[in-house]
């Protein structure tokens, strides 16, 4: 496996194959890499005949400059990590690689990122995935990008990017990976505090909840909330959000019908913020 930090470098080593009909698979990551990231680029490696692994943390998508310090690196890892699970070629540009001096060009999408991860996190945050996931696959042009379901809303916006800008790409969605106890792997994982890794399975908890109040017939979409933050406050964790909402545009739903409906559900254990996520059928 390589590592290459211009895009230069990446396209000059994506040219020839791409030029020789070779398929190219993209995982965007922000490294720290555990088995949810390792699941997609094993996904990438059995679907795609180059795999490249992307690993930029991305300053325009962080509210919170403390989580941007914060925000666990170990590059030396990820570079054994993403050649142990099959990528071709790591890519990982500085800063200024990315955003260079001028740099004045913003990629928004309406609606979509305002309700959930936008209103807590702010309209700067899809803002900023949206424009860096699309740089990405300017610069790597690759047939398949590989996204995780852990970041429903942020897969949503990414589909709505893709189809809006026309960019040629096709987008795969890998399944949450979990810990034993259900909580969603998260390269934030790590910042939990013993008392508090604990208590983060309360999100799970909640979801379960909706999921076996639903089965069991209920349909009301603030009644299986309810449900959810009464399993989570079992755990002494109350959720930013914890919202019955239509997937493709996350506007929220009064009750569950015939449609797939997403429950999304946020919260801070102790002082990290985690995210999770279910779809009822
Ligand atoms: P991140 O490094 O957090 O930006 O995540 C990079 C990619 O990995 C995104 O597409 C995430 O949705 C995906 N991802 C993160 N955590 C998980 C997980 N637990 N299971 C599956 N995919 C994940």
């Amino acid at each position: 496996m390589k590592t290459l930090r211009t895009v230069e470098q990446l396209r000059a080593a994506l040219n020839g194959p791409r030029r020789a009909g070779r398929s190219i698979g993209l995982v965007p990551t922000m490294g720290a890499l555990h088995e949810g990231h390792l699941s997609l680029v094993r996904r990438a490696r059995a679907g795609c005949d180059l795999v490249v692994v992307t690993l930029f943390v991305n300053p325009a998508q962080f509210d919170d400059s403390e989580d941007l310090a914060a925000y666990p690196r170990d590059e030396q890892q990820d570079v054994a990590l993403s050649a142990e699970a099959g990528a071709d070629i790591l890519f990982a540009p500085t800063p200024g690689e990315v955003y260079p001096r001028g740099f004045a060009t913003t990629v928004t999408v309406d609606e979509i990122s305002a309700p959930l991860e936008g209103a807590q996190r702010g309209p700067a945050h899809f803002a900023g995935v949206a424009t860096v996931v699309t740089k990405l696959l300017n610069m790597a042009q690759p047939d398949v990008a590989f996204l995780g379901q852990k970041d429903a809303q942020q897969v949503a916006v990414i589909r709505r990017v893709v189809r809006d800008l026309d960019i040629p790409v096709r987008i795969e969605v890998g399944e949450t990976i979990r810990e034993a106890d259900g909580l969603a792997l998260s390269s934030r994982n790590v910042r939990l505090r013993e008392a508090d890794r604990r208590r983060a399975p309360a999100l799970r908890r909640g979801l379960d909840a909706v999921r076996a109040c639903h089965a069991a017939g209920e349909r009301d979409a603030t009644i299986l909330a309810a449900i959810g933050r009464a399993a989570m406050a079992e755990l002494d964790v109350v959720p930013e959000y914890l919202e019955l909402v239509a997937p493709d545009t996350f506007v929220p739903v009064a009750s569950v019908g015939h449609e797939q409906v997403l429950v999304a559900v946020a919260a801070r254990v102790g002082g990290v913020r985690l995210i999770d996520n279910d779809i009822l059928d």
